[in-house]
């Protein structure tokens, strides 16, 4: 019998005043009888409409059914045959829209709290697990991964159990993409990214990094030259944009991006780091997005009075509701209906303030959401001193250009077939952001299984 408790149970989580001045993680996981009794809340459903709302399928309510016997590897391993980095998914995934958003206990109250009982399956795994992953026998291919986001790691480890000589180039210093570059170690610490690295090194896959594809080596030639039978394009989408406002070229002006990388994967915020970031005493941040919403918490962890800029009202945040009252918690200040027109700065080229301009909703327009409009003389300057856009990105056009046959859309994402992920190219394949534009982790997971699986198809008989 399911126990009929309405809500979730909660997720401890360290103090607001606490927690936005340290880089620790935010929520603290389950522990063993709070993960059994949330599993117990479970009705496993005839029908498992919770699976229908998980993009790689994972059998939900059979690893909970576990979970609610204590029974926590038994548990994991379910998650295991769906998805490679469950640890990961567990705690970025937005469940509320996914697998929670259709789970039937949400009707009446809240849904089961499936994200966080995958991440206590497998932060239980990562600490009682004894077997290391074995390697392979190999099959004698070699596919090239080109980058080392979500989705270029599950196609690597796809591949490399089946045997295939993976070889992953990175053109950053460390492997992870937006897993450690871009999402903050208070929210996904770095070391759980890097156990799923260190598996597919155990399990035989070789990871370059600081080889820029198309500047180090170009695909033709790693076809060409180098005997890769296929290759995977996973680079993301990890060009920003920008308004196109005066002052933007102004020092103290970031994307999110460089910010953010600055920060998680050079370590900007440590006195000896050789990166330096700028001690900011007031910074605003432009949009609405979880990246916003990272940037603008990191913002205030380095000391620094935060206003997240957004031009449409609260109720249009496209930010997950849970990072927004955590900002909030932790004292990010929130302007809406408000749209920077001008960055103004001191004689030696620093930000100095910000002019804004007050917005109201017109029409709604082709997405549907109404349009904000600008209202006539409503002008105003704000003093800050770090200014962080946070606007968007697209597919960096260098794979595109340095990479003979392949197709690209207008805005530059890689053209796939979907149920392969085969580029225009013969034997290139691509996923994640490069094709979908900005998206989620699990769906660039599923798309470098689905390209995995395409590849095997095609170079198993060979
Ligand atoms: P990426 O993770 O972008 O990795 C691409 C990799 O390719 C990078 O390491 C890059 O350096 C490398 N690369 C690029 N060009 C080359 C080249 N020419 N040669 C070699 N290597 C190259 N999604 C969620 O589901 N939940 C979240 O909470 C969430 N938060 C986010 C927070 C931030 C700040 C950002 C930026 C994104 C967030 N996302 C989130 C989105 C999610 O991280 C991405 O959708 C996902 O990482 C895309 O995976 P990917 O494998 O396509 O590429
Ligand atoms: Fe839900 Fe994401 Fe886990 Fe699927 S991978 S069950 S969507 S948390
Ligand atoms: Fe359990 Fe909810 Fe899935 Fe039903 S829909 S099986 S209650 S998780």
């Amino acid at each position: 019998m399911a126990d009929m408790r309405p809500d979730k149970h909660p997720m401890p989580v360290q103090d607001a005043v606490i927690r936005s001045h340290n880089f620790g993680e935010v929520a603290l996981g389950y522990s063993e009888e709070t993960a059994i009794a949330e599993a117990k809340r479970c009705l496993n459903c005839r029908h498992k409409p919770c699976i229908a709302g998980c993009p790689v399928k994972i059998h939900i309510p059979e690893f909970i059914q576990e979970m609610s016997q204590g029974n926590f590897e038994a548990a994991y391993q379910i998650i295991a045959r769906s998805s490679a980095l469950p640890a990961v998914c567990g705690r970025v995934c937005p469940q509320e829209t996914q697998c929670e958003g259709r789970c039937v206990r949400g009707i009446k109250g809240e849904p089961v709290a499936i994200g966080r009982l995958e991440r206590f399956a497998a932060d239980w795994h990562m600490t009682h697990a004894e077997t290391a992953p074995q390697r392979p026998a190999s099959n004698g291919h070699k596919v090239a991964v080109i980058g080392s986001g979500p989705s270029s790691l599950t196609c690597a480890g796809d591949l490399a159990r089946l045997g295939y000589e993976v070889t992953v180039f990175e053109a950053l210093h460390l492997a992870g993409g937006v897993l450690v570059y871009g999402i903050p170690e208070f929210r996904l610490p770095k070391s759980i990214v890097q156990k799923e690295i260190d598996a597919l090194i155990a399990m035989g896959v070789t990871i370059r990094t600081n080889v820029v594809i198309g500047r180090t080596i170009t695909i033709d030639e790693l076809m060409q030259e180098h005997g890769f039978e296929a290759v995977f394009i996973g680079t993301g989408a990890g060009l920003p944009k920008f308004m196109g406002i005066p002052g933007e070229n102004l020092k103290g002006v970031y994307s999110a991006n460089e910010f953010l990388t600055r920060i998680n994967l050079m370590k900007a915020y440590k006195p000896d780091a050789s990166t330096p970031i700028q001690q900011a005493k007031k910074v605003a941040v432009v949009g609405g997005g979880n990246v916003a919403m990272d940037a603008a918490r990191c913002a205030r962890r380095l000391g620094a009075d935060v206003t997240v800029i957004y031009r449409r009202t609260e109720a249009e945040l496209p930010a997950r509701r849970e990072e927004v009252e955590h900002a909030m918690e932790e004292g990010v200040v929130f302007r809406f209906l408000t749209n920077p027109v001008s960055i103004a700065g001191d004689s030696n080229g620093w930000v100095q303030s910000v002019r804004c301009q007050e917005m109201t909703l017109g029409e709604p327009d082709a997405s549907g959401r109404r349009r904000p409009v600008a209202v006539e003389g409503s002008e105003s300057d704000t003093e800050m001193d770090c200014v962080i856009m946070a606007l968007g990105t697209s597919p960096n056009p260098l794979i595109k250009d340095t990479t003979s046959g392949l197709e690209t859309t207008r805005w530059g994402g890689i053209v796939v077939t979907e149920d392969t992920g085969l580029t225009s190219r013969e034997n290139v394949y691509a996923g994640g952001d490069a094709v979908t534009g900005a998206a989620t982790v699990i769906l660039a997971m599923g798309a470098g299984k689905t390209a995995a699986a395409a590849i095997h198809d095609v170079l198993k008989d060979r």
